[in-house]
């Protein structure tokens, strides 16, 4: 059944979570824009970047920031604002509330309070990256951020090493190699992988191929903007252990007969490895010739 009207006169408001658009502002419902007009306030993770969306859309109800920091404090405010019959919708920089933003803690609040909660449903990156990524759609897993420090973002990919569902990152534009190298010590050079960069927006890209060529494509110039990370399911025929540095030199000597030097450069970079630590291998495997 739809709702017609926002307020309710007497009864408790209504938490309302939006979804914005995640770069495009044609991205925005109807239903978003008449809540968002209805309600008696906004909380907004940055109520300067939400102006843009406000003023682009002719919106003046007024705004109030909710981010992580300080998201249990305003959530007592707001949720007194619903207790005295005012409906709030949560709105974040873009996409949907709570997914990698905030909004969880507000939510429980509400939900514990006995608060109504309406999702109004729109753009949000982990979806649409997979509905466009050409990977297995009917399982996946949304792990979101890996850790930014690279032993703890290692042993999470481990645990994940074997893992029959698509895998959807965010990841930020800076650590978008450093977490394609660790992806390939751990799940190898071969698997799947999809890169949705700046979706909907005017340098929209999506690179489809394996983690090596990711990090092949993606070495040559500075990665820029938003991206989301998917890697293709671990097939049984690939519930091995991730490619050694032996079979990586060999594999290329077959594939290319490039130099040894050059075999171990390029393993080095497949690898993430440090150059000296592949070259002391490869000198183990007098089938690639000299130098
Ligand atoms: N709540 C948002 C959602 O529903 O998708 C996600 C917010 S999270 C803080 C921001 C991350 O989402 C970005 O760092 C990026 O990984 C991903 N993202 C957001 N917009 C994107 C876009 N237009 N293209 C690719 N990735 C995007």
């Amino acid at each position: 059944m739809m709702r017609e009207s926002v307020d309710t006169a007497g009864a408790a408001g209504v938490l309302y979570l939006v979804s914005t658009p995640i770069g495009n502002l044609e991205d925005m419902t109807l239903r978003a824009l008449r809540v968002l007009k209805e309600v008696a306030l906004v909380a907004a993770e940055d109520t300067r970047h939400s102006r843009k969306l406000f003023s682009h859309y002719g919106i003046s109800t007024p705004l109030t920031s909710c981010h992580q920091h300080n998201e249990v404090g305003k959530g007592e405010q707001l949720l007194a604002a619903l207790r005295e019959g005012r409906s709030v919708a949560l709105i974040s920089d873009a996409g949907t509330p709570g997914i990698a933003d905030p909004g969880y803690r507000l939510l429980c609040r509400c939900l514990e309070a006995g608060i109504e909660v309406v999702p109004i449903p729109g753009p949000s990156a982990v979806v649409t990256a997979l509905s466009v990524s050409g990977l297995p759609t009917e399982r996946f897993a949304f792990e979101g951020f890996l850790p930014a420090k690279k032993q703890a973002r290692l042993a999470q990919l481990a645990t994940l090493q074997s893992e029959s569902r698509t895998l959807v990152f965010y990841e930020a534009p800076h650590r978008l190699l450093a977490t394609l190298k660790d992806l390939i010590a751990v799940c190898g050079t071969t698997r799947p992988a999809v890169v949705a960069r700046e979706l909907t927006k005017l340098h929209e890209e999506v690179f489809r191929g394996t983690l090596a060529g990711a990090l092949d494509h993606f070495s040559s110039a500075r990665v820029r903007g938003e991206i989301v990370l998917l890697v293709g399911p671990a097939l049984e025929v690939e519930e091995k252990p991730a490619e050694t540095v032996k079979d990586a030199l060999l594999r290329l000597h077959r594939e290319t007969a490039l130099p040894r030097r050059q075999l171990v450069k390029r393993v080095a970079k497949e690898l993430g490895l440090p150059g000296a630590e592949v070259y002391r291998e490869s000198l183990e495997l007098p089938e690639l010739g000299k130098d």
